[in-house]
């Protein structure tokens, strides 16, 4: 895609600081570098979002996740863990729609990258809670 930011650092039309390549995916860090080694993994392809991957591109691409995470991790000591974050849409934080897994190494709770998950256990029924997942049941495809 000609105006695509990630398609244009795959073919090498503007700079990126690699950490991974293959016939596939690219793996470059982040510019942003949320954390040190904050790496972001795509596909060579251009697909806008997880909602347009079939079953092929999720296996190549998810399947490079743990080798790339371990490398990471493997890179410095001080790295104790690590978020995977994968924005799916303006209304979740996706800024370029060229999908693309984050890999954020993890430093310490205090390490200026937090996420944060609004506790609603108390607002829903058993009822509720099955009515959600049933219709979601009824829209899973292959
Ligand atoms: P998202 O908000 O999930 O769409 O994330 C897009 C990410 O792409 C942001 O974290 C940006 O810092 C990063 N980004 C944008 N342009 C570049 C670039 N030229 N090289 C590396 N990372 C980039
Ligand atoms: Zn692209």
């Amino acid at each position: 895609m000609t105006d695509c930011i990630f398609c244009k650092i795959i073919a090498g039309d503007i700079p990126s600081v690699k950490v991974y390549e293959d016939d596939d995916v690219l793996a470059f860090l982040d510019i942003s570098q949320a954390t040190p080694g904050h790496t972001l993994l795509v596909p060579k392809t251009h697909v806008a979002d997880l909602f347009a991957y079939d079953t092929a591109l999720a296996e190549t691409v998810f399947a490079r996740l743990p080798k790339i995470a371990r490398a990471i991790k493997a890179s410095d000591p001080r790295i104790l863990g690590l978020n995977v974050l994968n924005n799916n849409g303006e209304v979740a934080y996706q800024s370029v729609f060229h999908s693309h897994i984050h890999l954020i190494p993890r430093y310490s709770e205090d390490d200026d990258f937090s996420i944060h998950f609004g506790d609603h256990t108390a607002d829903y029924t058993p009822a509720q809670l099955e009515a959600i997942a049933e219709g979601i049941r009824a829209k899973v495809g292959d």
